[in-house]
């Protein structure tokens, strides 16, 4: 890539931060990541307190995540990440129903955020004009006038610390669900930005385990909510033998406890019995964590007049998901690749040319999280026509997923971000999703209903 500018600045060293470093480093002889952690720690940290909680990275992520890391799977699994066939090695259920396990699919890569984060981080420190300027908190925005924005304004973290000014060419603001651009930018005259919201309200709670050596519960465990049962658990297989058990409801009346009672039996309603058991004779490896997810929130910067030159936004800072579709990193992958492109194509409109891009490439796992959100009675929001059917053929797919690997497959392909939804209305697939269940050809096990524990 051809070099454009002297100094990008970023701003939030979390995944989205550091991914858009490693794009621009190419493209900027100098990069500077400003983070207001300390951050050369593999463990959860104060800002991402999500990095308690279970994430998994949907294959279209982790191609990316290779493409702009080379040999980064490698090094995951020399650090002890776990590597899943998840045709076989994942249990889904989701709408109620236990989707068909189906051998050769992509491999998966489990690692918890902390340390994907820091792999990730390790790769982008060794790159050429890049540094980290950590224990600042970005404070403002500079601007050379209303058209252009030349830097930020960050205050050390330390007692006695003064203001510091960083002027760039081009900053970017990855600071996450707490990030201030939209503020700032409305302080500075430029606002509001539009939004688009729907509010979830969703509780989190997390607890690492050991399961017994002689638990065969697979490497993934994933109950999805339904309609009826706004809440979910995730059990994913990572690093250092340990499992991450995250558990998730919608709204007070669903959130899951902390006390040790109170989690034991939300996960004995949600797991499967085998799941359960494996779980109750785990050894407990931490205290339960919790986390509140507020809403879906996406900033539409691309329908803005007059935005100035040289800001973008990226990550949760630009759209956040419900946490529940994991598709969060993935996104940020995503917005990295849209980068990419707009910094091959120069400086010239760089900020317009790239909302305007990320907005399109936001828009199918926008559309496929809120019309997951709306099918649950509970979430406030409009059901148009085109929700309301995609969610009952959805709720069809799922069903016949659970007895015809080929339909599994494909709807895999789509919710992990490979295939695009129309994926799911060949003809092929929307004859065999629409026939009575036991009336399709597909060779198959009986269709099955997921059980709860009692
Ligand atoms: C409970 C939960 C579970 C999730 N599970 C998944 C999952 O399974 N799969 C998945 O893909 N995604 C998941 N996500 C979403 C995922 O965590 C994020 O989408 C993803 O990490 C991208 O985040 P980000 O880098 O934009 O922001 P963040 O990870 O929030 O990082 C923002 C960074 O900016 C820094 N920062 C903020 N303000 C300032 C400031 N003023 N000055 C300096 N620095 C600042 C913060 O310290 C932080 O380091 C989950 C989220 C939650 C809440």
């Amino acid at each position: 890539m051809r070099s454009i500018g002297e100094h990008a600045v970023v701003l939030g060293a979390g995944m989205a931060g550091l991914l858009a470093a490693r794009t621009l480093a190419g493209a900027y002889e100098r990069v500077t990541i400003v983070e207001r952690d300390e951050v050369r720690t593999g463990r959860a940290r104060k800002g991402v307190p999500q990095g308690k909680h279970a994430h998994i990275l949907l294959p279209r992520g982790q191609r990316i995540l290779e493409e702009l890391f080379p040999g980064v799977e490698r090094e995951l699994i020399g650090g002890g990440a776990v590597v899943a066939d998840p045709g076989v090695d994942h249990r889904f259920t989701l709408g109620g129903h236990v989707l068909a396990r189906r051998p050769g699919a992509e491999r998966a890569i489990q690692a918890s955020r902390p340390f994907l984060e820091q792999v990730v981080r390790d790769r982008v420190s060794a790159l050429p004009g890049v540094r980290f300027a950590d224990g600042r908190d970005v404070v403002g925005l500079l601007t050379g006038g209303p058209a252009r924005i030349t830097g930020v304004e960050v205050m050390p973290r330390h007692v006695g610390g003064a203001a510091e000014e960083i002027h760039a060419d081009l900053v970017v603001d990855a600071m996450g669900r707490s990030g201030r651009t939209r503020y700032w930018l409305e302080r500075l005259g430029h606002g509001p930005v539009p939004q688009e919201e729907i509010r979830l309200g969703v509780g989190y709670a997390t607890r690492p385990i050991r399961l017994p050596l002689d638990a065969r519960v697979g490497r993934a465990v994933v109950v999805g909510p339904r309609p009826g049962q706004p809440k979910g658990m995730a059990m994913v297989a990572v690093e250092g033998d340990r499992y991450l058990l995250t558990v998730a409801g919608l709204d007070a009346a669903n959130r899951p406890p902390t006390d040790e009672d109170g989690f034991r039996s939300y996960v004995r309603d949600l797991a499967p019995p085998d799941v359960f058991e494996a779980i109750d004779a785990a050894e407990p490896l931490d205290g339960v964590a919790a986390h509140r997810y507020s809403s879906d929130l996406r900033n539409h910067y691309q329908r803005m007049k007059g935005l100035p030159d040289g800001l973008l936004v990226t990550g949760d800072a630009l759209c956040s998901f419900n946490p529940v579709y994991a598709q969060g990193m993935t996104v940020a992958c995503l917005e990295a690749e849209v980068l990419r492109d707009c910094l091959d194509e120069g400086r010239r409109g760089l900020t317009r040319r790239y909302f305007r891009a990320a907005a399109k490439a936001l828009n199918v796992p926008w559309r496929m999280a809120v019309a997951a959100d709306l099918a649950m009675p509970e979430v406030e929001g409009h059901r148009g026509p085109a929700v309301r059917v995609m969610n009952a053929y959805v709720d069809r797919v799922q069903a016949a997923a659970a007895r015809d690997t080929g339909i599994a497959e494909q709807f895999f392909r789509v919710i992990g971000l490979l295939d695009p939804p129309p994926a799911l209305m060949r003809p092929s697939i929307v004859t065999r999703a629409l026939l009575p269940a036991g009336r399709d050809r597909a060779p198959r096990p009986a269709a099955r209903k997921e059980r709860t524990a009692a």
